[in-house]
This record gives C-alpha cells, sequence and structure tokens, in this order.
C-alpha cells in the first residue's frame, strides 16, 4: 500500500469538505460509523459477542505475560457482510484522516513511519 498515493488521491477527491472545520466533523463523525458497525455486528447480526469486564493483569511475570492475559472482549468473527460494513467505514475514516494530514501539509506515510519507529524504539514498555 503506498500511503502517499492514497493521500494523493484523497487530496484530489477531497472537495467539499475540504474546510479543516469540515474535516473535524468529518472524522468524529466517521469514527462513530465505524463504532456502530461494530456494535451492530454484535446487537443486529450477532456474528461477534462483547463480553467486558474488569480486565485481570498479573501483579508479577513479563509484559508479554500480560499481554497474553489481557482481554479483547470480543469472541466470534465478522460474518462477511459485516466484514465489509467495518471494512468500508474504517476506509472513510481513513479517508478524512488522510484529508487531514493533506490540509496541514503532513505526510500520512511519514506520520506511520514516525510511529513505527516510536514503537520499535519503546517495544513493549510504550505501554497503551
Ligand atoms: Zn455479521
Amino acid at each position: 500500500m503506498d500511503l502517499a498515493l492514497f493521500q494523493r488521491s484523497v487530496d484530489q477527491q477531497l472537495i467539499r469538505h475540504r474546510s479543516v472545520l469540515d474535516l473535524f466533523t468529518k472524522l468524529q463523525e466517521s469514527q462513530a460509523r465505524l463504532q456502530r458497525a461494530v456494535a451492530k455486528a454484535a446487537t443486529q447480526c450477532g456474528c461477534i459477542e462483547v463480553n467486558a469486564h474488569k480486565q485481570a493483569f498479573p501483579s508479577d511475570g513479563t509484559l508479554q505475560d500480560a499481554a497474553r492475559l489481557v482481554e479483547t472482549h470480543v469472541t466470534g468473527t465478522l460474518c462477511e457482510h459485516c466484514r465489509e460494513t467495518v471494512e468500508t467505514e474504517m476506509g472513510q475514516h481513513a479517508f478524512y484522516l488522510a484529508g487531514l494530514a493533506q490540509v496541514l501539509g503532513l505526510e500520512l506515510e511519514a506520520v506511520f513511519q514516525q510511529e513505527q519507529r516510536r514503537m520499535d524504539l519503546l517495544g513493549p514498555y510504550g505501554l497503551r
């Protein structure tokens, strides 16, 4: 995937919501739609289930041990329909993120590379 090409395509297609203020609201809206698509996979389709509860972090052991024990609270797998919907909404979110990068004069590829370097440097100590 060529992120620079993606950003150039977004730049060419981003016309109506080119204002940074419009981009803020479109980013929020697309994030809400993405989360809604995941929620509907659980509540309307049922292909996934969400069973959230308090995480049990071990008081001893390594970070790798902790990473194995921490749960996503998601069971099941997105069905074809839900997967397609979630991917579409995620793509829309990526579109507006690239648009925000573009209007601020940032390169999405450089942002991703910087984040990769940060993860490589901090490893598991960059706990998130
Ligand atoms: Zn489904």
